[in-house]
């Protein structure tokens, strides 16, 4: 049935409406099933990851696949590629970024990392490795830089050298952004992130529309076993409910605070793609990056994103951060709170930073 994303996310993937029937599908703790069936085993099938599957799937316009995180599901795709090369987004989840290096170190593919906002720049590489590359990955936004890649470009440039091409969508959801219907072949998730979206769960996903493709990743994971916990995927599921209104608050806070946020003084420059609920500040130093986030009170100094609180993270942090980020940096994941209290919270911060 054609419904709109909001009813998607309502109503996809529950029992039929019958008397007795829960609204919702149960948690099943099951490693084993009685034989003679179509589930067998734990690592191969549970209800709530068959769930949460037909939820995000219908919402992205594929068939989704549950990991135990978002690198596990990366593992388990880069792990399809022998002896090629993967063209990358240069500002990539470090993980992604990680496991690249790793698997180029031990030769079983070579890693070209590019800055995808240079539409013209990437089509070029791509034309002179024609028939080299297996994936094209890209991270758009990308994170930290909050840059954006053309999507229709680089996909059709991809797949005239005869590459697959993967987007991480974990920034942008389902809602804002939907590679498959532009022709992308593979997306992934950190479920971790917005999908879950209450910071209390890791947990990954792919999502792909052509059926062979599908069945070749299950048989991986069932191989390979990057196995969500049920409860980890009923959480998720539950999560995705209420993605629509989360994001949609999410992203007007964010559109509001990234307006106030140029306007402060202490602020050398804002970056907000236009849309979702990400954004980055960039302070003249470190040191007045790091004064930032410690001197808040509602919004918390942490890893990770897109849960209902609002957290911030100087990326520069990390030792292995792009150096292509600036040392004062400040990634936001703007949560659902009162965008007034929000902007409180930081403005009080920022006049008190030394200039
Ligand atoms: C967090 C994240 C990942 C990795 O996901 P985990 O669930 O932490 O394993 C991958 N890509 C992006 C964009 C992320 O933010």
């Amino acid at each position: 049935m054609d419904h709109k994303p909001a009813t998607i996310a309502v109503h996809a993937g529950r029992p039929a409406h019958e008397p007795d029937q829960p609204l919702n599908v149960p948690i099943t703790m099951a490693s084993t099933y009685v034989a003679g069936g179509d589930k067998e085993y734990g690592r191969y099938t549970n209800d709530a990851w068959v769930a949460f599957e037909e939820t995000l799937g219908r919402l992205e316009g594929g068939r989704a696949l549950s990991f135990a995180s978002g690198l596990a599901a990366i593992a388990t795709l880069l792990d399809l590629v022998n002896d090629s090369v993967v063209v990358a987004t240069e500002q990539s989840y470090l993980g992604t970024i990680g496991q690249l290096a790793d698997l180029e170190g031990r030769g079983r593919l070579t890693a070209r990392l590019a800055d995808f906002s240079d539409t013209a720049a990437v089509v070029r590489l791509l034309e002179k490795l024609d028939g080299e590359v297996a994936l094209v990955w890209v991270e758009t936004p990308t994170n930290p830089g909050m840059q954006l890649a053309d999507l229709p470009a680089i996909i059709a440039a991809a797949h005239k050298a005869g590459a697959r091409v993967v987007v991480d969508n974990t920034f942008a959801t389902p809602l804002l952004q939907q590679p498959l219907a532009l022709g992308a072949d593979i997306v992934i998730h950190s479920a971790t992130k917005f999908i879950a979206g209450h910071s209390d769960v890791v947990m990954g996903a792919v999502v792909v529309s052509d059926d062979t493709l599908w069945e070749v990743l299950k048989a991986r994971r069932d191989l390979l076993g990057a196995i969500p916990g049920p409860f980890e995927a009923w959480l998720a599921l539950r999560g995705l409910r209420t993605l629509h209104l989360r994001v949609e608050r999410s992203a007007a806070n964010a559109a509001e605070l990234a307006e106030r946020l140029a306007a402060h003084p202490a602020v050398a420059e804002v970056r907000y793609p236009g849309f979702g609920g990400m954004l980055a500040a960039v302070l003249p130093t470190a040191e007045q990056a790091d004064f930032l986030t410690q001197g808040t009170s509602l919004w918390v100094h942490a890893t990770s994103l897109g849960g209902v609180e609002s957290t911030f993270e100087r990326r520069r942090r990390w030792k292995t951060e792009s150096a292509s980020v600036p040392d004062g940096l400040v990634r936001m994941s703007v949560g659902i709170e009162d965008v007034d209290d929000l902007w409180d919270d930081l403005a009080q911060a920022l006049d008190r930073i030394e200039r």
